[in-house]
């Protein structure tokens, strides 16, 4: 049997005749960078996160570099997020010109451990950008409890986690502002690049939308300089028709991460993931941790099975962020995650019978090694 990390295409099968009529409407409008079908999706994004304002962007990158500059950071700042992390997180601060520093993560979540956070904490520090892995939020109360204190701003990498909860309130709109990507494999995923700022505050709001479409709040006068990260129209379409299904969909995906767990219980080698009582895990990744992490892949790929690692080198010891001067065992918890995490195949569609399957085969690899 085959069972494919993702597949995109399973989906598309299900709803693929809603699509035609919306996407018909875009093309016969003409309204493909930005315009009301963008606008369209903001309102019902802001109303499923339960926030004032949703503003589409070029894709999650994009959304978390607008934030930051909107929220006035740059040159001299510091902002704290954690190593365990896509490289996009801290490439938005670099790029507004602030320096990124690491707090380790918590071992059961992989998320910023609140407690290792004050000490990062300098005179340079402006924000905290606490990143919601693998479709889990991370441990927001404490952050949040920290960073008003201490005056910082808190911007949320919701990057991985529509639609994931922190007792009961959306990822997204607990700090100023949330940063999402519809790239095409996330949760809620584009026919191409897309992402959007999630906020309550209409400055903020306001700034942004001006930011992305060349600084200007009305054509050729332009008040600050922007620059372009408008959301096509026709991403915009595609994400309303598929918010619609978000709802099942981490449904499926919760069912089927049930379904892992409860087959994988047994294994005293696993370490399973872990849903944190505050937190409804949407399950972007389900990734398991063990020791023996790059054989169990290799013996899975053998059996048909496609997994994935994320992410298997922490953020400090990437090339790209030598001049920071890290070394190995700075962020020790990160990087015993980095070494040992493994993502099994995750997306709603997946059936019992793949997801038994893959179970059989993570059995019989610690049966026969
Ligand atoms: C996907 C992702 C991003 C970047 O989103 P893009 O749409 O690919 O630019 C940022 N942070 C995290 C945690 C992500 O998973």
């Amino acid at each position: 049997m085959n069972v494919p990390f993702l597949n995109l295409k399973a989906q598309y099968d299900l709803i693929k005749d809603e699509f035609s009529p919306k996407l018909e409407k875009v093309m016969q409008s003409s309204a493909f960078a930005g315009g009301p079908f963008v606008e369209e999706f903001e309102k019902d994004f802001a109303a499923f996160c339960g926030c004032k304002h949703a503003i589409g962007v070029g894709n999650g990158t994009d959304a978390l570099w607008m934030a930051l500059i909107g929220l006035g950071v740059g040159r001299g700042d510091e902002v704290i997020t954690t190593p365990s992390t896509f490289i996009a997180t801290t490439e938005a601060i670099s790029f507004c010109g602030a320096d990124p520093v690491f707090v380790d993560v918590d071992e059961r979540t992989g998320n910023m451990d609140p407690v290792l956070l004050p000490q990062a904490i300098t005179g340079k520090t402006k924000a905290i950008i606490p990143v919601h892995l693998h479709g889990q939020a991370a441990d927001m109360a404490p952050i949040m409890d920290i960073a008003n204190r201490h005056n910082l701003i808190v911007i949320e990498d919701a990057c991985q986690a529509h639609d994931a909860e922190y007792n009961a309130k959306k990822a997204g709109t607990m700090g100023a502002a949330g940063c999402f990507s519809f790239y095409p494999g996330k949760n809620l995923g584009a026919f191409g690049e897309a992402g959007a700022v999630t906020t309550d505050d209409d400055q903020l709001a306001a700034t942004i939308r001006m930011f992305r479409d060349h600084g200007q709040a009305k054509k050729y006068h332009h008040s600050i300089i922007g620059w372009n990260c408008r959301m096509d129209g026709i991403q915009g379409a595609v994400l309303t028709v598929k918010l619609k299904h978000l709802r099942v969909w981490t449904e499926g995906r919760r069912k089927n991460a049930a379904l892992y767990n409860s087959l994988l219980r047994d294994l005293d080698e696993l370490v399973l993931p872990v849903e944190a009582d505050f937190a409804r895990h949407v399950y972007h990744i389900y990734a398991i941790r063990t020791e023996r992490r790059d054989a169990l892949l290799e013996f899975l790929q053998g059996k048909g099975i496609s997994c994935g690692i994320h992410y298997p080198v922490p953020i400090h010891l990437q090339e790209a962020y030598r001049h920071m001067g890290h070394k190995a065992g700075d962020f020790p918890v990160a990087e015993k995650l980095a070494a040992t995490t493994l993502s099994l195949p995750m997306f709603p569609e997946l059936s019992e019978e793949q997801i038994r399957y893959v179970a059989d085969a993570i059995h019989e690899f610690f049966r026969n090694h």
